[in-house]
């Protein structure tokens, strides 16, 4: 049976094991194996009907060594401390990766935000914000969408932190709407990046596009705009899910149809989409299609020891932060199957996070273009260098994307010793 699932254990494990396989001494990435400092707040919010709810949140810096600590916040249910400890290592190990002058950090609050009116959801963010106030600041931790969260929310959080501290302070927050500082591209800049390595991939076993099925597990931000990118270039997307099942087309969806149905009215999900010949399916469906390429877009640990042997994709680009659990990929690595991990593939989100950023704290604005142009330089860079150290070193390419992290990191601790 497979032990209870636990993200930062799993996380642990992930970064031991490519530490050891690349002959680092545990005294050198030992300071890793620890988050910098722990948040947790309590979060009161006057609920519509006047009575009082009480939620727990979270913020959690990993890392600072290579710069301000860097990470979204995610509302949901069954966010905890662990959870939120393995995002904020992911992150850092991520920024490392794109090789972004930023450390790891992330937040949650444990609430469904569906159960929520608008305006004690805006509340919830508000007081959250207040609560995190000491730890977020452009130089020392800046926050961004993550699960359940978007713009709106970043806006606000922009905007609670600017009121209490006096003045307008755009770089404490990425991912925020255009009109208050938000950068261009930024919205499906994860997606984008998802599509990038993706291609990248294609083009280094010399896959064609038109000739490659895709399914997507999400149907979000992330799992959206990766699937409409991934049409645009020829990819056939035969299956997306999202909360509510799935739906599977073995000649191709449309999937600018699929979304901008799904974008018309608040509350739609997959399963009301009837329009084309689709066929319902559940999501497990979904994760054993018979396609080339699997994109999980949803969550944590959905790749398990339960369903890797039934999965019939040749290729795995993670779009979610951690969706392959530590036993999962040992089977996926057995079957031969590719798996282009987390920190690598996800990244595009915080590198234009990063240029967000960069823009805020210079008061520039880029041009969309400007921005696609260098979220490309920036993945396909980081692609080539994990694929070089996958192949000179015959590991898979999780092993090598953290190797790569570990390196510059290690390096970084190097010339940041332990103080004092
Ligand atoms: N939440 C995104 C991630 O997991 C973006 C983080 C950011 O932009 O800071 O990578």
């Amino acid at each position: 049976m497979e032990k209870k699932y636990n993200a930062y254990e799993n996380a642990l494990e992930v970064l031991r094991g490519a530490a050891e396989q690349a002959g680092y001494k545990h005294d050198e990435y030992v300071t890793l194996e620890y988050p910098e400092r722990e948040l947790k707040v309590s979060v009161p919010v006057v609920m519509d009907d006047g009575s009082v709810q009480v939620f727990e949140g979270y913020r959690v810096q990993h890392s600072s060594l290579r710069g301000p600590c860097k990470g979204g916040i995610r509302f949901h249910k069954d966010s905890d401390i662990e959870e939120v400890k393995a995002l904020a290592l992911w992150m850092t190990m991520k920024c490392a990766v794109a090789n972004i002058p930023y450390g790891g950090a992330k937040g949650a609050v444990k609430v469904d935000p569906a159960k929520l009116s608008r305006g004690e959801l805006q509340r919830l963010t508000r007081r959250y914000t207040a609560m995190v106030l000491p730890l977020i600041g452009p130089e020392k931790d800046i926050p961004a969408p993550d699960v359940n969260t978007n713009a709106e929310t970043m806006g606000l959080i922009m905007d609670t932190y600017s009121m209490l501290k006096g003045y307008t302070v755009p770089g404490v927050v990425t991912g925020k709407p255009v009109e208050i500082g938000g950068s261009l591209g930024r919205s499906e800049a994860t997606g984008r990046g998802v599509m990038i390595t993706a291609m990248q991939l294609m083009k280094k076993l010399g896959m064609q596009p038109e000739n490659t099925r895709a399914a997507v597990q999400g149907f979000g931000n992330v799992g959206s705009a990766a699937a409409d990118l991934l049409a645009k270039q020829g990819v056939k997307i035969c299956a997306l899910s999202d909360v509510s099942g799935g739906i599977y087309c073995a000649d191709g969806l449309d999937v600018s149809k699929v979304r901008a149905f799904i974008a018309a009215e608040k509350g739609r999900f997959l399963k009301d989409y009837t329009i084309d010949d689709v066929r319902h399916i559940t999501n497990e469906e979904l994760l054993e299609a018979d396609v080339d390429l699997l994109i999980p877009a949803a969550l944590e640990n959905q790749i398990t020891a339960e369903n890797a042997g039934k999965i019939r994709a040749k290729y795995i680009v993670e779009a979610a932060n951690g969706p392959t659990s530590v036993e999962a990929d040992a089977i996926l690595t057995q079957r031969g199957i590719t798996v282009v991990p987390d920190i690598l593939a996800n990244a595009g989100g915080v590198v234009v996070s990063y240029f967000e950023w960069v823009q805020n704290i210079q008061s520039l604005m880029w041009e969309e273009k400007e921005v696609n142009r260098h979220l490309k330089e920036i993945m396909v860079r980081a692609f080539e260098e994990v694929w070089t150290i996958c192949k000179e070193k015959q590991v898979t390419m999780r092993m090598a994307a953290y190797m790569s992290a570990l390196k510059r990191l290690i390096t970084a601790k190097h010339f940041r010793p332990i103080f004092p």
